[in-house]
């Protein structure tokens, strides 16, 4: 994923598509992850993109490797794409 527009706002080309921490605790109750490309320099952010029903995506509290599936593994790259879609589509 390297076609994510620079921030309109700042310039910067240092925006990247990130899980959004401040909704987790919604997604831990309803297993939803939320993904939107977000500017490091600062902080704007674009659209928000829902994943749903994706349990399996945190690495477990062991330690120990993740049972991702493929089709999960396939879903959230498919969420991260969208978020720099709908980035690039507002720049
Ligand atoms: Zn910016």
């Amino acid at each position: 994923m390297d076609h994510v527009a620079n921030c309109p706002f700042c310039g910067s080309s240092d925006v990247g598509v990130q899980q959004l921490a401040f909704d987790s605790l919604v997604a831990k109750a309803s297993s939803d992850r939320r993904y939107a490309a977000v500017c490091v320099s600062c902080g704007c952010r674009g659209p928000a993109v829902v994943l749903k029903n994706d349990p399996h995506q945190e690495p477990n509290a062991t330690g120990g490797p993740t049972p991702d599936d493929p089709v999960k593994l396939r879903a959230r790259y498919e969420a991260v794409e969208e978020a720099a879609n709908f980035w690039n589509r507002r720049v």
